[in-house]
C-alpha cells in the first residue's frame, strides 16, 4: 500500500481581509475513520492558545464527493473514507490578525505564520513528510527555515510534522540580508523599518553565530533564518530548529542601551537552537500539541539560555566587561526585590509555567519567581561552582556540550534526572545540596560566595535621590536606604494606580493593587516620579504618612509607616585582595584580562594580599 502524502496550500492573496485560504490535499489515505487535529499551543510559548478559534468554513471532499466533516472537540474534526485508498481535499479559512513571534498575521504588507495556527495533523501521521505551497501576491517572496522543493518556487518540504510546525514563514517584500559562517548561509529577513543599521546588524549576528559555534564546536544545520519584525512595539522572540522570529520596537537599535537588549534577544534565540531545540528533556520533543506538557527543567532551558546569551556576547566582544557585569548586577537587583523568590522554587516555576509565568497577575511578584531571571543567576552560580571545583578545567558549558553530544545531536530528549547527573559527572562531586537549595528549594542565593571565586563582590546601594541636574551615572550612590512605600505604581489614563504591593513592604495589608493614589499627607501626587521623590526626599524611614486614594470609586485613607527600600543601585566590583587563583578563574570564565576590571573602577583597584 502506498503511504499517504500531505500537501498544504496557504493562499495569502486576500491580505486586506486577514484571511488565509487553506487547502490540505491528501493522496492514498487508507479506509477508515480519520481525525484532523489543530494544535492548542505552540512550542516555546507555554500557554494554551486554542488556535482553532480563528478557523472557519471547514469543508471536505473524498474522491471528489463532498463529505461530512464533523466537529469532535474544540480542536478536532472527523470524517470517514470507504475506499481502500482515497484522495481527500480539506478546505478551510483562517483569520490571521495576531502580530507576535508565535502569532499569525496577514495584512497588506506581509504574511507571517507559525504552523500551529494553520496546519492540521491528520490521524497520527506525525512522521510523514509534509509539503507547503505558498500562493502570494506577485511581488512577494518567502523566507523560512524549511528547504525548498527543488526547482519549484514557493514550494517547501518538511521531513515530518514537528519540523513543519517548527518552521515559521515570512512572506512579503521584506529585505533579505545574508552572511556566511562555516560555509553555511544565514539569512536575515527584516519586515518593517526603524533606526536599524543593516550592516552593523549583520556583522553582530555573524559574531554571535561564531561565538556560540565556538562554544559547541559546530553549527548543526545547513542554513539558518533570522526573521526580524520591526514594529511599534517589542514582541519578544521564539526559537526554532534552524530559524527564529524576533520582534523589536522599530527604534530599539539606538541608543546603545536599547540596542543591548536587541543583541541579548538575538543571542538568546540563537543559543536556543542548541539549548531546548536539541538539548531538551523528553517532554519537550516530539511534542504533544493537544495539551500542556510538563517539565521541571525550564530554568535550564530558558534561564541558562539567558545566561549564555549574555556570556557569549561578552566572548564575541559585543558586550564590554562593564556591560556584562551591569547586566548581571541588574538581574541580582531584580531577583532580590521579589518576595516570590522565597515562595516558589525554580522547578515549581517551570512546572507551573502554564498557569503562572504565562498568566501573571498583580500578586505574581509575591508568589512566583521567573525561571528566566533566577535560572540565569543560578546558571552563573553553577558555572562558577563547577569552575572552582574542577580548578578551572570545566564550566557549565561542558555540561551542555555533553548533553548535546549524547542526546541533542542524536535527536532525542533525556530523562529529567540526567541534568543533575551530568552536572555531577562534570564536577566530579555531588551537587545535591546546590540543587536542593537553589533549584528545588527557595534558599537565598549567596552571590558573594559564588562571585568570590572570581574575585568579585556585590555592592548593594541606592541611587542618590537628591542628585543635581548634570550629574551622571558615575555619581557615587548613597549607602543608606531610602524611605519606601512598598508598592509599584503606574500612570494609567492620567491616573496614578498601584500595580503591585510587595508582601514584605509596609503597605502590604493597607494598600491594594488597583487603588488610585491621590495624595500623600494631603498633597496631591500626579506621577510615579513625583510619588517616589516625595517619599524619598521629604520623608524618612519610620515616618507614618497618610495616603489618600480612590478604591473602586470610594475615597479612602490609609496610614503607612515607611520602611527601608530595597537597593536600587547594585553593582559588581572587584573584591578586596583577590588571589592569583581568583584572577585566573575570572580570566578563564569571562575571557577577559583582570586588568580590564581594574580599569573599570579606578580607586577601587585591588591589591594582592
Ligand atoms: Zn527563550
Amino acid at each position: 500500500m502506498t503511504q499517504p502524502s500531505f500537501v498544504f496550500t496557504v493562499d495569502c492573496r486576500e491580505p486586506g481581509a486577514h484571511i488565509y485560504h487553506m487547502t490540505l490535499e491528501i493522496e492514498h489515505l487508507p479506509k477508515g475513520k480519520h481525525t484532523l487535529t489543530l494544535p492548542v499551543w505552540t512550542p516555546g510559548s507555554y500557554k494554551i492558545e486554542d488556535f482553532a478559534r480563528h478557523l472557519f468554513h471547514l469543508r471536505g471532499e473524498v474522491n471528489r464527493q463532498a463529505v461530512d466533516v464533523h466537529h469532535l472537540s474544540k480542536n478536532q474534526w472527523g470524517f470517514d473514507t470507504f475506499a481502500e485508498e482515497s484522495r481527500v481535499v480539506i478546505r478551510y479559512d483562517v483569520y490571521a490578525y495576531e502580530l507576535g513571534t508565535h502569532g499569525n498575521h496577514l495584512d497588506q504588507s506581509h504574511a507571517y505564520f507559525n504552523g500551529a495556527h494553520l496546519f492540521f495533523l491528520v490521524d497520527d501521521y506525525k512522521a510523514a513528510p509534509y509539503e507547503v505551497r505558498i500562493v502570494a501576491p506577485p511581488e512577494w517572496h518567502v523566507s523560512t527555515g524549511l528547504d525548498p522543493v527543488d526547482g519549484a518556487p514557493f514550494r517547501y518540504r518538511a521531513s515530518d510534522y514537528d519540523i513543519l510546525l517548527d518552521s515559521p514563514f515570512e512572506i512579503g517584500t521584506h529585505r533579505r540580508l545574508t552572511f556566511t559562517v562555516d560555509d553555511k548561509r544565514h539569512e536575515v529577513a527584516i519586515w518593517g523599518h526603524g533606526n536599524e543599521d543593516p550592516e552593523q546588524l549583520t556583522r553582530d549576528l555573524s559574531a554571535i553565530v561564531q561565538a556560540q559555534r565556538d562554544l559547541f564546536g559546530e553549527l548543526p544545520y545547513n542554513h539558518y533564518t533570522f526573521i526580524l519584525h520591526l514594529t511599534d512595539r517589542g514582541t519578544g522572540g521564539l526559537e526554532h530548529l534552524n530559524s527564529t522570529t524576533c520582534g523589536t520596537s522599530r527604534f530599539a537599535y539606538k541608543p546603545r542601551k536599547n540596542y543591548r537588549r536587541v543583541l541579548k534577544l538575538l543571542s538568546h534565540e540563537f543559543f536556543h537552537l542548541w539549548n531546548v531545540k536539541r538539548i531538551h528533556p523528553e517532554m519537550l520533543g516530539p511534542f504533544d500539541y493537544n495539551r500542556e506538557v510538563y517539565t521541571h527543567l525550564l530554568w535550564a532551558m530558558e534561564g541558562f539560555t539567558d545566561y549564555f546569551a549574555t556570556l557569549t556576547l561578552r566572548y564575541a566582544n559585543l558586550f564590554s566587561l562593564k556591560e556584562y557585569l551591569t547586566t548581571v548586577a541588574d538581574n541580582i537587583q531584580a531577583y532580590e526585590k521579589k518576595p516570590g523568590r522565597f515562595v516558589q522554587s525554580l522547578s515549581e516555576s517551570s512546572f507551573d509555567t502554564w498557569i503562572k509565568l504565562y498568566k501573571p497577575d498583580e500578586d505574581s511578584p509575591n508568589r512566583t519567581i521567573s525561571y528566566y531571571l533566577k535560572g540565569d543567576l543560578v546558571g552563573l552560580c553553577l558555572d562558577l561552582e563547577l569552575r572552582q571545583r574542577t580548578q578551572g578545567r570545566y564550566g557549565l558549558d561542558e555540561v551542555l556540550r555533553r548533553l548535546y553530544r549524547r542526546y541533542g545531536a542524536q535527536g532525542v530528549g533525556f530523562p529529567e534526572s540526567v541534568y543533575q547527573e551530568t552536572v555531577e559527572e562534570v564536577g566530579a562531586s555531588s551537587f545535591q545540596t546546590f540543587f536542593d537549595q537553589y533549584i528545588d528549594g527557595t534558599e537565598p542565593i549567596p552571590f558573594d560566595h559564588f562571585l568570590g571565586y572570581a574575585g568579585l563582590t556585590v555592592q548593594r546601594q541606592y541611587k542618590r535621590s537628591d542628585r543635581d541636574e548634570g550629574t551622571n551615572d558615575d555619581t557615587p550612590p548613597q549607602t543608606s536606604p531610602k524611605a519606601w512605600l512598598g508598592i509599584d505604581a503606574t500612570l494609567s489614563n492620567g491616573r496614578l494606580v498601584i500595580q503591585h504591593t510587595y508582601s514584605d513592604g509596609p503597605a502590604a495589608t493597607l494598600l491594594n493593587p488597583g487603588d488610585q493614589l491621590l495624595a500623600i499627607n494631603g498633597y496631591q501626587v500626579n506621577t510615579v516620579e513625583e510619588l517616589e521623590e516625595r517619599i524619598a526626599l521629604d520623608h524618612a524611614i519610620g515616618d507614618t504618612v497618610e495616603v489618600a486614594l480612590f478604591r473602586r470609586g470610594k475615597l479612602e485613607r490609609a496610614a503607612v509607616t515607611l520602611a527601608p527600600a530595597p537597593p536600587d543601585d547594585v553593582r559588581i566590583v572587584a573584591a578586596a585582595h583577590p588571589t592569583a587563583e581568583q584572577k585566573a578563574l575570572f580570566e578563564a570564565w569571562l575571557k577577559t584580562p583582570w586588568t580590564a576590571l581594574e580599569e573599570l573602577s579606578p580607586g577601587q583597584e585591588s591589591r594582592e594580599a
